[in-house]
């Protein structure tokens, strides 16, 4: 369906598929492993996978060891070369990896293409930090010293991601640390592992034909348990998970109990606050985007929708107008804005939130559905809900990864929509819709949102790599992809050089021998 089979062939996807590769090479094929994925699109199966053993993670970590002795030897911006050549791999492939991420994953094209968009643009990006990889120099307190810090490679970087984001989380890591110097360990989503396969064959010619070391690029599917041993390896020195906040704090105590580095991108419950000062017209565009794109499945969502009560009714009409007419169908299919969630167990934690936010005093104004007949083969499509509720209702302070949107009152100023904002276990985005810059600076101030993005009349999902992604609290406190970030993917180094014939000691100690 959909082309679908000329997608995989043109990606390399085989019926059945090896369970890793460590860049040109793929492991076995194991039947006795093997795990067929389902699109929820359409409920076909796809492809098959294996999934690795511990003897297959250890073939691919000491293979990723030796790669790095040499990688690290190449200069940052001849790794920087080869990343630039997989960006253009990945140009070249865009439809078909857009379209093989949409139908296994159930995000629409748009947003399939829009996420390999994303990986191309972060390919620049780094390609461009390999001749930045910047430490201060600082001005030593002794005659005739010189002291500054650089940044040295860190050596195997593990990287757990999520199903929602399949491939763009992969390239905002591993790019980053190739242009770093170091090896990369892909555990993907045993959800969506097939566009990992595919990315791993996009990449293969790139490191045959620059005679790339085989372990620099490593991909190894397996579930929580693989993904449990990079978080226990002591040869792993960083470890980035993106996934639920549960996920995180089981690998951040993991990496953390061996004083490794984690990175931890985890849920959020995102909100945007709405002030009597907001452009209205603007702020629908934002907010239903948030909220029903990518069927609620960003960890970007907007969830939580914070009102002035003097616009309270407005809203609510305009999106009662909007919410009946999303077109919900097949992501693949043109016009499409709604997709599929990821599987029955999402939809059954969709249904059992509304539920229980219902019984908590919540107010279902729309939607809420599990959508049957020919259209919606798979059980997995839902009308996206609107729900009256208050900030202090145990479903609401969850991230339920679903299209749910909670309607939110407030009745005094700005500061108090900050404190509903705030008033969560999560921290990822944030956003407000004010034509005030009074409030619009209270937002962003030291006692305004706390989390890792704020914007201003912008919605909380759909950010630019260009910025540092992440957020705080129990979204984990890590951050990837622009700005800084490439940092923790190194170790810093302070040197300090003597060219006197002194030897003079900080602080002005004197000790004489
Ligand atoms: P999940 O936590 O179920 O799985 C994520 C990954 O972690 C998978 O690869 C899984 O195999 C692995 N994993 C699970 N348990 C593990 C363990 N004990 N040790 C090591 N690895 C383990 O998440 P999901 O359902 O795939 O994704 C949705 C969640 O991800 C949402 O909470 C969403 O907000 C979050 N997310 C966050 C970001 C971010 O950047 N902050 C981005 C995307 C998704």
């Amino acid at each position: 369906p959909h082309g679908i089979q000329h997608v995989l062939r043109e990606l390399g996807v085989q019926p059945q598929n090896a369970a890793y590769s460590t860049g040109r090479q793929w492991g076995r094929v194991s039947a006795a492993t093997a795990k067929t994925i389902h699109s929820p699109a359409d409920g076909h199966p796809i492809a098959a996978v294996s999934m690795a053993s511990v003897e297959d993670y250890e073939q691919v970590v000491r293979t990723a060891q030796e790669a790095f002795k040499t990688w690290r030897l190449m200069p940052a911006p001849k790794r920087g070369e080869i990343v630039r050549q997989i960006g253009n791999k990945l140009r070249e492939f865009k439809e078909p990896l857009g379209k093989l991420v949409s139908y296994e994953m159930g995000k629409i094209m748009q947003e399939g293409l829009g996420e390999v968009q994303e990986m191309i643009d972060i390919c620049d990006f780094a390609v461009g930090l390999s001749r930045q990889l910047h430490g201060f120099t600082m001005h030593s307190e002794r005659p005739a010293h010189r002291m500054y810090d650089q940044y040295q490679p860190l050596g195997i970087v593990g990287v757990i991601s999520a199903f929602n984001f399949p491939v763009a989380v992969w390239s905002w890591n591993a790019m980053l640390a190739a242009v770093c110097g170091d090896v990369s360990i892909w555990k993907p989503s045993e959800k969506t592992p097939l566009v990992a396969v595919a990315v791993q064959h996009i990449i293969r010619d790139v490191l045959a034909e620059n005679d790339v070391p085989e372990g620099v690029f490593n991909v190894i599917i397996g579930g929580a348990e693989i993904g449990a041993a990079m978080a226990a390896d002591t040869r792993v020195p960083l470890v980035s998970a993106t996934g639920s906040t549960r996920m995180g704090k089981k690998v951040g105590e993991v990496v953390g109990g061996r004083l490794g580095r984690a990175l931890l991108e985890l849920g959020g419950n995102n909100a945007i606050i709405l002030t009597p000062h907001a452009d209205l017209d603007m702020a629908m565009r934002a907010v239903v985007f948030g909220a029903v794109g990518t069927a609620g499945q960003r960890c970007t969502t907007t969830r939580r929708l914070i009102i002035h009560e003097s616009i309270f009714e407005d809203v609510k009409q305009r999106l009662l107008a909007i919410y009946p007419k999303l077109p919900i169908g097949n992501p693949l299919q043109e016009g499409t804005l709604v997709g599929p969630l990821i599987d029955k167990q999402a939809v059954d934690m969709f249904t059992k939130a509304l539920t229980a936010v219902q019984a908590e005093g919540g107010t279902l104004l729309i939607g809420g559905e599990v959508l049957a007949g020919a259209d919606y083969p798979t059980g997995t499509y839902v009308t996206p809900a609107l729900v009256e509720a208050r900030n202090e209702y145990h479903t609401v302070q969850e991230e339920t990864f679903a299209p749910i949107l909670y309607l939110i009152r407030y009745s005094g100023g700005v500061e108090e929509a900050i404190a509903l904002q705030n008033g969560v276990k999560q921290g990822l985005s944030s956003s407000i819709f004010t034509l005030n810059m009074r409030e619009a600076e209270a937002f962003l101030s030291q006692t305004g949102s706390d989390c890792g993005i704020a914007n201003v009349n912008i919605g909380t999902s759909g950010a630019e790599i260009g910025g540092a992604f992440g957020g705080e609290k129990e979204t984990g406190g890590g951050r990837e992809s622009g700005s800084d970030a490439w940092k923790v993917y190194m170790r810093r180094q302070t040197n300090t050089i003597n060219y006197s014939d002194q030897l003079p000691l900080a602080q002005g100690i004197k000790f004489d021998v």
